[in-house]
């Protein structure tokens, strides 16, 4: 008997994978936790029936949400993930030495502690000396926290159950409180094919708060579509003006400091949900 895997990126519309084994099938206190082995993708993550991360696909967006901004801030030392327990985006943040500390606030700490066993390659970061992990709402955080980051990144689900708020313009004006004069921020932004509002209305948001807004994308396999956005939101550091012959190669699959410019070139159909 074959066992196969669904998410329903839209209500007619989605992804399958084979499954080998499941380890985790468990609701927590926020959502529907599910840690499976797929035959495709290997180990993978799903979050109320939504891909949150695998092991053959998770380079490309851990990388595309932590080198873009952290090689546009001329010299990042205090970082905030929002979201991101399975360590991903953390894994990454610690390639940069100019990093004195990462903090990691999730929601959920089943997310940690299941990462941790289930994906040891994503979440090897989290026990990281520079690293703090805290449980708790990432919206509270921002706003007990001004004045105090130099990159935030925010690296959460989509925008239902716990993830609601981190979608609303009020969040934009509390990461802008919480960064330092010069700081930035970025989010994951969904996909242009079944998201085209969401990412409209968060440029628009993010616009109003943030005096240089940018968005890049990137290719991620087992997201809806497959086409993955990403929104910048900086005080004073433009992505487009970085002398990329400045950025260094780093031990990565997907970002490059050629690509560093390239991902903000998007198709003329997102060019023109941000416009
Ligand atoms: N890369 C994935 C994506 O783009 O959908 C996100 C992966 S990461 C596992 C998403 C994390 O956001 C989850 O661990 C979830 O617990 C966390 N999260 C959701 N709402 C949150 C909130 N309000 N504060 C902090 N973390 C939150």
């Amino acid at each position: 008997m074959e066992l196969w895997f669904t998410e329903k990126q839209t209500p007619t519309y989605g992804i399958t994978a084979k499954i080998k084994e499941t380890y985790v099938s468990e609701q927590t206190e926020f959502q529907k936790l599910d840690m499976i082995e797929t035959e495709e993708f290997g180990t993978m993550l799903v979050l109320d029936g939504m891909v949150m991360t695998t092991d053959k696909d998770e380079f490309v967006y851990h990388e595309m949400v932590a080198h873009p901004v952290l090689y546009t801030h001329p010299n990042p030392k205090k970082v905030l993930v929002v979201g991101g327990g399975d360590g991903g985006v953390i894994r990454e943040i610690l390639k940069h030495p100019s990093v004195e500390k990462a903090v990691l606030v999730d929601i959920d700490g089943k997310v940690i502690e299941y990462s941790k066993k289930y994906l040891p390659n994503i979440a090897c970061g989290l026990d990281d000396p520079r690293v703090e992990v805290i449980v708790n709402d990432g919206f509270m955080h921002i706003h007990d926290h001004k004045n105090e980051y130099d990159v935030v990144m925010v690296d959460s689900t989509e925008p239902v159950g716990p993830a609601v708020n981190l979608f609303t313009r009020g969040f934009y004006q509390g990461i802008y409180d919480s960064l330092k004069e010069d700081g930035i921020f970025v989010a994951q932004t969904d996909n242009p094919w079944f998201t085209p509002d969401l990412i409209a209305n968060v440029n628009r948001d993010v616009k109003e708060v943030f005096p240089i807004v940018r968005v890049f994308w990137a290719n991620v396999p087992t997201y809806p579509s497959g086409l993955w956005t990403f929104t910048m939101g900086s005080k004073k550091y433009d992505p487009l003006e970085v002398d990329e012959s400045g950025i260094p190669e780093i031990d990565t699959k997907y970002y490059s400091p050629r690509l560093h410019k390239a991902a903000f070139v998007l198709p003329k159909f997102v060019e023109d949900l941000v416009k």
